[in-house]
């Protein structure tokens, strides 16, 4: 806190992690020796530049670009890239500390990274966010590689920007090795990439349900965001027999009483992807209640499934989620649930599963991705799948192991504990530098 008293999602994501840990470092301690913990919350570099880009009007646009390198305890640095207006240092910071954690509990050898810019790419035409990402690799091309660091997309960055940084990132390297994640198929990308953080996050919801004795099938499921992961969970739900009754965006929510069906899924997938409008134009298309300003967590739902940003699920949005009978939420965003909030899940007793558990099957195929590059094979969308269900079982039944206090399992102890023995293990041996 003395050191960066300026940064609240950073200290709130430390917390998060050392306050599960502390029982366990008291009866080990072993891991309070060597400076560990004060080694393992400062990153070991933080990269700031500029990105001068010039936009349709001829204009130059001048936007901050960062890469926050971790951790390389256990592999090269390894996390997405976020653009979007709010993004600053303490947004990157807790998403790196974060990603080192969900990168060790994936059973792959990955460290943890996070990076990305205050460009927003909303509004802005092809031609711009190309010369956008084109400048950002300019400068960030230096401190990346297959063996170094292997960026990948996040909010804002999706296949289109992930192709144009890769594309940059061959011609100034004269390299076609594996710097990116994320990319499209025809170049090295991994089929169920896309779809793996939603999907994994619906399968890690089905492995907590059926560890309690009950099916995720014929339950009735909330989601918030539109993006990426939320589609990807929307589609997984529907498979599995579950009914998804919201959708949202930073301007609201929509509320479908009567479900999503493959038809709608298509539809928003469209509106979002290709024409890029809000889903007040969805909720428009299909004559569907549409609640600006608001949050998804006040309608009767069984599980809960945050898929949008951080802290969009607050204390209020939790009690409303309880009186109305929740009892699962599974994060498919990154620390989207306020600490109190998760306090007042952990106090009713329901199911509650950390990002870094539940979220973790999109970088886990980002790992499968690198693993096909180095092979220079392909693998079959049946291959990645099951692969990436093994994996979130893995996680699944880490968390287990880890978290179980008195017959009742605390996914956040849990999660936190495996991983943080895997990196520390990792630190210990390789001495301190
Ligand atoms: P996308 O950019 O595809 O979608 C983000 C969604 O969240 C949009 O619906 C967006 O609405 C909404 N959103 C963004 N900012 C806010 C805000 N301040 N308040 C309310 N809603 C907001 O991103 P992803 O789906 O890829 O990422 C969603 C979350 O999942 C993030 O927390 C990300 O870190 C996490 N995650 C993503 C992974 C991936 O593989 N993509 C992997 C693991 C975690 P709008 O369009 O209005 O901004």
């Amino acid at each position: 806190r003395r050191r960066d008293p300026h940064q609240p999602e950073f200290m709130q994501a430390v917390e998060e992690v050392m306050h599960s840990l502390w029982p366990f470092i008291e009866r080990n301690p072993k891991y309070a020796e060597q400076g560990l913990l004060q080694r393992l919350v400062e990153p070991e570099r933080v990269i700031q530049f500029r990105i001068s880009w010039m936009d349709d009007k001829g204009q130059i646009q001048v936007n901050r670009g960062f890469r926050i390198q971790q951790s390389s305890a256990i592999g090269p640095y390894k996390g997405g890239m976020r653009f979007h207006p709010s993004v600053n240092l303490s947004i990157l910071k807790f998403l790196a500390f974060e990603q080192t954690f969900k990168n060790a509990l994936t059973t792959l050898p990955m460290g943890g990274a996070k990076g990305g810019s205050d460009f927003d790419p909303k509004g802005k035409s092809d031609a711009e966010v190309m010369r956008f990402c084109q400048a950002l690799i300019l400068e960030l091309h230096r401190h990346l590689g297959p063996d170094t660091d292997v960026p990948a997309g996040d909010i804002g960055v999706g296949g289109r920007e992930v192709g144009f940084m890769a594309g940059m990132m061959k011609k100034l390297t004269n390299s076609t090795a594996c710097t990116f994640t994320g990319k499209g198929p025809s170049f090295g990308g991994s089929l169920i990439r896309p779809e793996a953080t939603g999907y994994g996050t619906v399968y890690f919801a089905e492995e907590m349900l059926k560890h309690v004795g009950q099916s995720i099938d014929g339950l009735t499921v909330s989601i918030s965001g539109s993006g990426n992961v939320a589609q990807y969970a929307i589609e997984k739900c529907l498979h599995l027999g579950a009914k998804v009754v919201t959708v949202s965006d930073s301007q609201g929510f929509v509320y479908d009483k009567a479900g999503f069906t493959p038809e709608k899924l298509a539809a928003l997938l469209e509106i979002r992807n290709v024409r890029r409008e809000r889903i007040e134009v969805y909720a428009k298309e299909f004559g569907l209640e549409y609640h600006v300003g608001k949050r998804p967590w006040n309608v009767p739902v069984d599980v809960a499934l945050p898929c949008a940003t951080q802290n969009e699920l607050e204390l209020e949005d939790a009690k409303a989620l309880l009186a109305n009978g929740v009892r699962c939420v599974a994060e498919g965003a990154n620390m989207p649930t306020s600490l109190d909030a998760v306090d007042a899940f952990h106090e009713a007793g329901i199911l509650y599963a950390p990002g870094k558990a539940s979220n973790a099957g999109g970088v886990a195929v980002s790992g499968l991705e690198m693993c096909q590059n180095s092979q220079r094979l392909a693998w079959t969308s049946e291959q990645v799948d099951s692969k990436l269900h093994a994996i979130m079982r893995s996680i699944h039944q880490n968390c287990v192991d880890y978290g179980t206090e008195g017959g009742h399992v605390n996914y956040v102890a849990g999660a936190n504990i495996a991983a943080f023995v895997k990196v520390a293990d990792a630190m210990l041996q390789q001495g301190v530098y």
